[in-house]
């Protein structure tokens, strides 16, 4: 398909609210925003061939690698891009704006560099930790700047992953490094990546959440294969096929954060949880800004106008007030990152999640009723935009109805109530 409507739209201040004039954007966003737009047009009309075939867009990560972006949220000081939490949001969702599976795989790649850097440093922790830690992380940013991919392979099919309940993988401590046994279930960027960053559990005798471990286990490991079909609704471009680890040894230098640090970090960083919002709001804007061409008849292939209609109008106000609402929202709880939030700012971020994950799912349905039959064809991006929106709202560990409960005892109970206390 012809894309280049969206060389008009995502740049049109009308419509676009990457540049919200309430936050303005820096120099250095400004410029990693530019550099998606120059290939962002590209891993569009790419995205049909992965939707298809449900292969891994690996050429738009040739593009990543070149632009340095591997190392986006790399620290400076390793020869990385050092860009804080927003501007990893910023940057996403505008990748999302062309490529929905390019930036839900990003996002995995991501964390392991995010998750480890600046917030580790501003956790307690003893001196020797934070050597061992220091000189772990330089070797594995080392591998993201020479153009290595991460992924972040933590759900099981169980409730580990919404933070239940231990992992059920575990790692045992054997002849001075690790040995890793266990399975992990979608695994986006599996066959892809070459490193799966790992969360699992120390082998020790009744092992609880502080005994989480994070592992980076080279793809080409013995013992380490990827199983299984991936056939999904949406996010195809994923491929978050099974992972299984049988005996994987790896050395003490694959400890992602030292040992207890990770339930720290999860604690006191509520936010790290948030890194998939971006993917949805960037898409979210994308099924916006292509109902608006499409009803103003400036999509090739059928260009006839269909904005007189008055439900049409009234369908697309709906639309974009949700997606302002959105980006409200957005800005705000991505501006809030920090160690050890308020409550008002841990409550929001889980709104900012529901919202954003719901909104972009609504607005696609809204999207394909109103621009009608032929554009469900899949000449037209429409038809997946809706599949992969649908994905939102079940990604651990924050799913919609997870942020729901959450926010509903958040509210109603104070610190140091619970729910035990009414029974
Ligand atoms: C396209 C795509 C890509 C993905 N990529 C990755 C990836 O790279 N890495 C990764 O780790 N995961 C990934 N996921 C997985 C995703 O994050 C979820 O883990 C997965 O969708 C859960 O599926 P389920 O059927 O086990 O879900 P669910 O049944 O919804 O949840 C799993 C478990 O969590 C617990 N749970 C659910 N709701 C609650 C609740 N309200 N309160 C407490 N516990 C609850 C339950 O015990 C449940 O068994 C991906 C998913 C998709 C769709």
């Amino acid at each position: 398909m012809d894309s280049s409507y969206l060389r008009k739209y995502a740049r049109s201040a009308d419509h676009n609210t990457f540049f919200a004039d309430a936050q303005p954007l820096t120099d250095e966003q400004q410029r990693l925003i530019a550099m998606i737009d120059e290939v962002g047009v590209k891993w569009a009309e790419r995205a049909f061939e992965h939707d298809r075939d449900a292969s891994f867009p690996t050429a738009n990560y040739e593009d990543i690698k070149a632009m340095g972006l591997l190392g986006l949220c790399v620290p400076k000081r390793h020869g990385g891009l050092g860009a804080d939490y927003r501007t990893y949001t910023l940057v996403a969702s505008r990748m999302s704006y062309y490529c929905s599976a390019t930036a839900n795989t990003f996002n995995m790649h991501n964390a392991n560099a995010l998750w480890t850097a600046d917030m580790i440093d501003a956790l307690d922790l003893p001196a020797e930790q934070r050597a061992s830690h220091e000189q772990n992380r330089s070797l594995h940013y080392a591998n993201m700047l020479a153009g290595n991919i991460y992924a972040q392979p933590f759900s099981e099919g169980s409730g580990a992953a919404a933070g239940r309940h231990p992992f059920g993988t575990v790692a045992t401590r054997r002849d001075g490094g690790w040995v890793l046994n266990g399975k992990k279930i979608f695994a986006s960027l599996a066959g892809s990546a070459d490193y799966y960053g790992v969360l699992c559990t120390e082998d020790v005798p009744n092992p609880t959440l502080a005994d989480t471990m994070f592992l980076a286990i080279p793809a080409r490991a013995p013992g380490v294969s990827v199983v299984g079909d991936w056939d999904p609704l949406g996010m195809r471009g994923t491929v978050s096929r099974t992972l299984l680890f049988a005996d994987v040894h790896v050395d003490d230098t694959a400890q992602m954060m030292p040992r207890g640090v990770y339930i720290q970090a999860a604690s006191r960083y509520p936010h790290m949880f948030m890194t998939l919002t971006p993917t949805y709001i960037g898409l979210a804007q994308a099924v916006f800004d292509f109902t608006v061409a499409y009803l103003r008849g400036e999509v090739a292939g059928v260009n006839v106008k269909r904005r007189m209609y008055p439900t049409k109008q009234i369908t697309v106000a709906e639309m974009y007030v949700k997606l302002q609402q959105a980006w409200a929202l957005f800005h705000r709880a991505t501006s809030e990152f920090k160690l050890n939030p308020s409550r008002a700012e841990r409550l929001r971020a889980f709104a900012c999640q529901n919202t954003v994950m719901e909104a972009c799912a609504e607005i696609a349905a809204a999207a394909v009723r109103v621009c009608g039959g032929q554009a469900m064809l899949k000449t037209f991006p429409l038809e997946r935009f809706y599949r992969d929106a649908r994905c939102g709202s079940l990604m651990l560990p924050w799913t919609a109805e997870i942020c729901i409960d959450r926010i509903g005892q958040g509210v109603l109970y104070e610190d140091g109530e619970s729910p035990k206390d009414d029974q």
